[in-house]
């Protein structure tokens, strides 16, 4: 224990100089109510992993608001508290967030064994977490501070690089944890413990996940998505049958796994047309669903997300896929039947058909289109043509297509040519009208 505690103080003196300052006033005022603080969790597991982290947790062995106060007159953060939990959060301007929550001796319990009960009261707090990685603590106050406590293994898990839960129900207690011991897996690079495994393996036989609702599956999938290494998330959850327990159409293959795992290269040949804005979610879905029969599509689409906007892109982008594919699978395709097959899809849509596709011609047109085509826009509009006395009517759509057409054709170049050439159309569908 001594050996620990001398290693943590080290890395917690590695850290950046004001986190580092924040811990140990975070324990000084421990120190003065005369408690015992503990910063705990991911945090812990990051430090001993050397990874950033900004979110401290704390565990405070008495009142956490009381603790929290006392802590903020110092800290001038911004200070949010949930009495009915007793527990509160102190945001600070550098983005860095405090989560307190107190752990409570319960003297009526037991009341003959205060100071083991003193260690109980963490021990608790820690016992109800997920995995050995995320159940340490250390202790900040000014007296122990870095003391590492490890009840349950979770140093040697680190060090094996190892998922381990605490106890055989873990997962039948909440089977939200096999989406976050995948998604731990794939962050870090950690294999799941053999045992570990076997657990999620009983619990998904046993049908747990329909015992969670669909809308904590499509946050836990989200959150897997969003995080580092989706394609070895993605495989882990093939591998667990967890596609086929959310939906019965769901094939995931060796082709599918091998192009998410180049949607990351795929986003960032288009980045720089896109000023930072792709919705990864989009393109990891689409592509997840690539090869769903289109009659299935909607209610597939519905397990993993429920933002309108995105589901009506990905529907969009698979029911026109083969459509998409077969035209411009050919070598000469002009510009015109280019931007309009291509100008009704989104961004993620481009860049999802372009992952996806294996031909080159497809590839580069949809380059072509993006460098040539996507930003070709008139100037014109119904007030110009009002202007010119066009009597108002379908004929302005008409008018207005048609003037696209002749920019994305390359015809005309500026609003003054666009302007002479919708004239001069309107002069001619006048002159057939008057036929
Ligand atoms: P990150 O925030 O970097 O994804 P984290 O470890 O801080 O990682 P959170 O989801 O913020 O993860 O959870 C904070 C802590 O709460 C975890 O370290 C874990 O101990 C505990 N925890 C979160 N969800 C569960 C759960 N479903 N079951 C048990 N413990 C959980």
């Amino acid at each position: 224990e001594t050996k620990d505690a001398m290693n943590c103080i080290q890395k917690l003196e590695a850290l950046p100089e004001d986190i580092s300052q924040l811990l140990i006033t975070t324990g000084a005022a421990g120190d003065l109510l005369g408690k015992n603080v503990f910063v705990v969790g991911g945090f812990v597991r990051d430090l001993l992993l050397e990874k950033k982290n900004l979110d401290i947790d704390l565990v405070i062995e008495g009142d956490g608001i009381l603790f929290a106060e006392k802590l903020n007159k110092t800290l001038g953060g911004k200070l949010l508290s949930h009495s009915e939990f007793g527990t509160a959060t102190i945001i600070l301007d550098n983005d860095t967030t405090l989560d307190i929550v107190s752990a409570r001796r319960e003297y009526y319990e037991y009341p003959a064994a205060l100071p083991k009960v003193e260690k109980s009261s963490l021990w608790n707090d820690l016992f109800r977490r997920d995995f050995t990685i995320n159940c340490m603590a250390i202790q900040i106050n000014s007296n122990g501070f870095g003391k590492l406590i490890d009840y349950f293994g979770g140093l040697e898990d680190v060090q094996n690089r190892k998922i381990r839960v605490l106890h055989n129900m873990s997962f039948i207690e909440d089977p939200t944890r096999i989406f976050r011991a995948i998604r731990f897996a794939s962050r870090l690079n950690f294999e799941i413990d053999r045992e570990t495994n076997n657990f999620i393996i009983e619990a998904i036989k046993g049908n747990m996940l329909s015992k969670v609702t669909d809308d904590r599956i499509r946050e836990e999938f989200i959150h897997i998505i969003e995080d580092e290494n989706i394609s070895m998330s993605i495989s882990l959850m093939n591998s667990l049958n967890i596609f086929k327990a959310m939906h019965s159409s769901l094939m995931i293959t060796d082709d599918t796994i091998h192009k998410l795992s180049n949607i990351d290269s795929s986003a960032k040949e288009f980045s720089r047309f896109s000023n930072g804005s792709i919705d990864k979610r989009e393109l990891i879905i689409t592509q997840l669903l690539h090869n769903i029969p289109i009659n299935k599509l909607s209610e597939v689409i519905c397990k993993f997300i429920n933002y309108r906007i995105i589901m009506t892109n990905v529907e969009m982008a698979l029911q026109h896929k083969e459509n998409v594919y077969n035209i411009l699978m050919k070598e000469d395709v002009d510009k015109l039947t280019l931007h309009t097959i291509l100008s009704q899809h989104s961004l993620e849509n481009l860049i999802f058909y372009y992952n996806d596709c294996h031909n080159s011609y497809i590839k580069h047109y949809i380059m072509y289109y993006m460098l040539n085509l996507k930003n070709v826009k008139i100037s014109i509009t119904g007030k110009d043509l009002l202007d010119l006395n066009i009597k108002p009517g379908p004929i302005y759509k008409r008018i207005l297509d048609e003037t696209l057409k002749a920019k994305v054709l390359g015809k005309i170049y500026d609003k003054t040519d666009e302007i002479r050439y919708a004239v001069e159309l309107y002069e001619k569908i006048k002159g057939e009208d008057d036929v």
